[in-house]
């Protein structure tokens, strides 16, 4: 049987990154407002929201720092409180706290998704809410946004994992007030670091790129409305969280390639799905009907193991070759909302507990073969077997 191949090398960036990040450094222009018009982090932000279908984008320096800047843009006071998946990154909820706001947890089922009871329970405490696409499973967007239409509260979409995902044809980071990107290495699209939001709202976006730090005038580098501008200038903190050139000379060519990573990464999460489920011991959640998913990792619940059975199954996973996080069981996961000792006490969240102990992660980027796809899916269906007999052998 092949090897398991490596899941964390990333893809090389394409050649034409190459020719302008020379041309940068030939002429030092790296920060984003030296040039009168055109420059690469403008140009980013043309094609990003053409991409997605969106009037605005403005590109900062992480997913995060977007997240924190539309919390800001909405003008939330102080010790607002942010309702949020409790399934999600400790970054999400960080970004809150980074915002003077307060995160307020709200539980997720075994497929990873929102559950809407109690959601729509939670939702008349809060002044604004966060989806966060958790590895770009998508909650139930149509369910969402009429239980927030109707009670006036605006949506912020983390879709830092989600470029690609599209909800009833419609790109994922488009439906609520504004969409958050991140081009971290481990995303669809790798900067090292880096961030994008997008919004089809003049002022929102204004007050966001005055915020990242548009000072003086430099506002006037971007395409939006001059009145959304003017209102806002010298009322706003500057934050300086903007991107730099080179990061926008690494992103834009990588744009091209998202359609292939698409594909790629959806065929190769469906092949490993299929082999998994033929497990009785591994099971993938289905997705939601209106959603089509832009995979690069794979998601599945260990089925009716036990602790010792569930170590003893990502034990003999990694001995050959495939690295398997419980997210419930690895020490110190950041998925795990018990571990962020940070915002106090953890609440009591019997359901997302449940599935975090069962649900487990598997890197599935794009660039593997299918070969490599079997690869995986062996070791996983060979080390659920193996824990499963050599408990019953033990007679445990
Ligand atoms: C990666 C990630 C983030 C954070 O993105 P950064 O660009 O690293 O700040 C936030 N939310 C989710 C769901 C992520 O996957």
């Amino acid at each position: 049987m092949p090897l398991p191949p490596n899941v964390y090398d990333a893809e090389p960036i394409p050649a034409a990154a190459m020719a302008e990040v020379e041309r940068l450094l030939q002429s030092g222009d790296l920060f984003r407002y030296t040039a009168a018009s055109d420059s690469p982090v403008a140009l980013l932000e043309a094609e990003f929201a053409e991409l997605l279908g969106s009037r605005f984008a403005l590109a900062v320096s992480s997913c995060s720092a977007a997240l924190f800047l539309s919390l800001k843009a909405l003008g939330l006071p102080r010790d607002a409180r942010v309702l949020i998946p409790a399934f999600t990154f400790a970054a999400v909820p960080s970004s809150i706290l980074h915002a003077d706001c307060v995160p307020v947890l709200c539980e997720c089922g075994d497929n990873y998704r929102i559950d809407l009871e109690d959601f729509a329970a939670k939702l008349p405490g809060v002044q604004a809410v966060i989806i966060s696409h958790m590895r770009g499973h998508t909650s139930d967007m149509d369910a969402i946004m009429a239980l927030c239409d109707e009670a006036g509260i605006p949506v912020i979409e983390d879709a830092a994992h989600s470029l690609g995902t599209t909800w009833n044809g419609r790109n994922i980071g488009t439906i609520g007030k504004v969409g958050c990107f991140s081009f971290q290495s481990y995303k669809l699209i790798n900067a090292g670091e880096g961030g994008i939001m997008v919004t089809d709202d003049a002022d929102l976006i204004a007050r966001a790129v005055i915020m990242s730090g548009a000072y003086e005038h430099n506002w006037k580098k971007h395409p939006v409305l001059l009145n959304a501008f003017a209102r806002w200038q010298n009322e706003l903190p500057l934050y300086n969280l903007r991107l730099n050139n080179l990061s926008a000379a690494v992103i834009r060519p990588q744009i091209g390639e998202l359609a292939r990573r698409v594909a790629d990464g959806r065929r190769n999460h469906d092949h490993v799905a299929a082999a998994l489920n033929r497990s009785p011991w591994l099971e993938v959640p289905e997705k939601l009907g209106p959603e089509e998913r832009a995979p690069d990792s794979i998601q599945f619940n260990m089925v009716g193991m036990d602790a010792g059975e569930a170590a003893e199954f990502a034990r003999a996973a990694e001995a050959d070759g495939v690295k398997v996080q419980i997210f419930g069981r690895s020490a110190d996961n950041a998925r795990a909302y018990w571990n962020w000792k940070f915002l106090g006490a953890a609440p009591d969240l019997p359901r997302t507990r449940a599935m975090l102990m069962n649900a487990c992660d598997v890197r599935l980027p794009a660039r593997l073969t299918l070969a490599d796809c079997d690869a995986i899916a062996s070791v996983l269906t060979a080390a659920a077997d193996a824990a499963k007999s050599a408990r019953r052998a033990y007679g445990t």
